[in-house]
């Protein structure tokens, strides 16, 4: 698995960016492969019209989304999202007026004995399910806790692949494409909801590199939430 695998997209039509390995003949007849990305939709053929035909190559995007994560987040304590499991005793409370009825049905008409018997019965389910009733039902949901890590230590101790956990489940998105000189080029396709602004952009190595961070982690970083809206206008526009 690439590090940027999900996490890179294609910066001017937002397709995912795919990978793939370029064998290089060196000295001696050594051969070496170079990681390199490229717009998913042109490599695909599904959105063979993107106009981002060059690839860039692997260890030179991993180098500056490095340093740029880095520096925006590295400082942050990382969150963790919590399940938290649902409460509800919806089907014992059934099961227990199921079994009540059944109780009220045979003890009737019975002997003093026989009453008394199933009286004591009755009573302990009456009071089972209104001690289950009480009990308020809740809905399973999650919620965000503290890890105690921040990130530049957990990249630290990282090895590729949980380096693109981390990306992913951080919600960190890039975006790329080659840059051969002129200005930036930022593509006009519709990102999803959480994405407002690139929080850091750079133009080096002969490639252009966003990166979006979710609104929650962008306002951390940044301090300000107005600034992330701000910024995505200056950058947006002409
Ligand atoms: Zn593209």
């Amino acid at each position: 698995m690439a590090l940027l695998l999900d996490v890179a997209f294609c910066a001017l039509c937002g397709f995912p960016m795919y990978r793939r390995f370029t064998r290089v003949k060196g000295k001696d007849d050594y051969r070496w492969s170079y990681l390199y990305y490229g717009c998913g939709g042109r490599w695909s053929r599904r959105n063979s019209d993107c106009e981002a035909k060059s690839a860039v190559r692997g260890d030179k995007l991993h180098a500056v989304v490095e340093r740029l994560l880095l520096a925006e987040i590295g400082p942050l304590e990382i969150m963790r999202t919590v399940k938290v499991a649902g409460v509800s005793h919806r089907a014992e409370i059934v099961e227990l007026e199921a079994a009540l009825e059944d109780l009220l049905a045979r003890s009737a008409g019975k002997g003093e004995a026989v009453a008394r018997v199933y009286a004591k019965r009755i009573e302990a389910v009456e009071d089972k399910l209104a001690t289950l009733s009480a009990i308020p039902e809740q809905e399973p949901s999650v919620r965000q806790e503290w890890t105690g890590e921040k990130y530049a230590e957990r990249w630290a101790a990282a090895n590729e692949d949980e380096r693109r956990q981390l990306l992913k489940a951080s919600g960190i998105r890039v975006e790329v494409v080659a840059h051969k000189g002129g200005p930036m080029r930022l593509g006009l396709f519709e990102r999803p909801e959480r994405y407002d602004a690139a929080v850091a952009l750079t133009v080096e190595d002969g490639m252009q590199v966003a990166m979006y961070l979710p609104r929650d982690l962008a306002e951390r970083a940044t301090g300000q939430p107005s600034r992330v809206t701000h910024k995505q206008r200056s950058l947006i526009a002409p």
